[in-house]
């Protein structure tokens, strides 16, 4: 990732607060606690719809204290930025590990990601947690007056129909985890109206799930003070969809660098794998490699 940025060990610069956090009644809500995980963890983890409902109950009882709330209730959990959730993770996983190391065993060319070369060969990667980095975001983070949740601004540049350039800016909310859950419960949704009508699939409907995102945490558009909904989105010029969704495409908010690259001895090939963060959440965890897309 960002090579030319200088290392920031995630643990060292954060430590037991969130890197975005939220605010609650003019509260910055950033600190947290680890709690015991008891058993009840697997009963409730098997109730949960899907993998992002998973991480919201996970951290509900991961988390003893979140902010001044103790414990915190299920509102505040759900707040959580999705890129706060990886790195509360990536701590509580850290926290449980023998000596503090991920230990990453895959093959080589054993990866997710379609078309993919390599030579089988079994590769095993040592991570000290300490050593895992921070990315920070591309823009800096706010916090929306009302509701107290992180958002970027994000600026790029779309073609006129006469060859300039013009300016475009948008608001965009850092995807809590509930938002991360609603969107796949909204295409679920979808998904079932196709089943029900004659010789419907069941396929995700990817475009609408990601027009959905899109107006779902775009807070506004070229300072009109609002988002644009996904009938304005539809209706955009192209090419300045098109340079809106490309700038998007190129932002991140701030996040704990998750990616390994590992180096094969025998064909001298790299493979990117992801540190196992949820494995504290096994065994139920199981359906889906993270970072992967929901199947539907
Ligand atoms: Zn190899």
């Amino acid at each position: 990732m960002a090579d030319e940025a200088p290392f920031v060990s995630a643990i060292e610069r954060f430590g037991d607060s969130l890197p975005v956090g939220f605010v609650a009644q003019g509260t910055p809500i950033r600190q947290f606690v680890f709690g015991g995980l008891k058993g009840k963890l697997r009963k409730e983890l098997l109730n949960a719809r899907n993998m992002y409902r998973e991480t919201i109950v996970g951290l509900k009882h991961a988390l003893a204290q979140l902010g001044p709330l103790q414990p915190p209730p299920m509102s505040f959990v759900e707040c959580i930025p999705a890129c706060d959730a990886e790195y509360i993770q990536f701590l509580l996983s850290a926290r449980r590990l023998k000596d503090g190391v991920f230990i990453i065993e895959v093959l080589c060319g054993d990866e997710d990601a379609g078309m993919v070369e390599g030579c089988g060969s079994a590769l095993q990667a040592h991570v000290p947690a300490i050593n895992v980095g921070f990315i920070e975001g591309n823009t800096p983070i706010q916090y929306h007056p009302q509701s107290g949740l992180p958002f970027q601004e994000i600026s790029f540049k779309y073609p006129l129909s006469n060859g300039a350039q013009a300016d475009a800016s948008v608001k965009y909310r850092v995807a809590t985890l509930k938002d991360q859950a609603e969107f796949v419960e909204r295409a679920e949704a979808a998904a079932a109206v196709d089943r029900k009508k004659a010789g419907g699939g069941r396929r995700l409907r990817m475009g609408e799930f990601i027009f959905d995102q899109f107006a779902s945490l775009m807070i506004d558009f070229n300072g009109s003070g609002r988002g644009l909904t996904v009938e304005e989105l539809e209706n955009l010029d192209l090419d300045m969809l098109d340079a809106f969704t490309n700038a998007m495409g190129n932002y991140h908010p701030p996040h704990v660098d998750l990616d390994v690259d590992i180096v094969c001895g025998q064909c001298k090939r790299t493979q990117r794998v992801e540190l196992p963060i949820k494995r504290w959440l096994d065994p139920f965890v199981v359906r889906m490699p993270s970072g992967s897309s929901p199947e539907m």
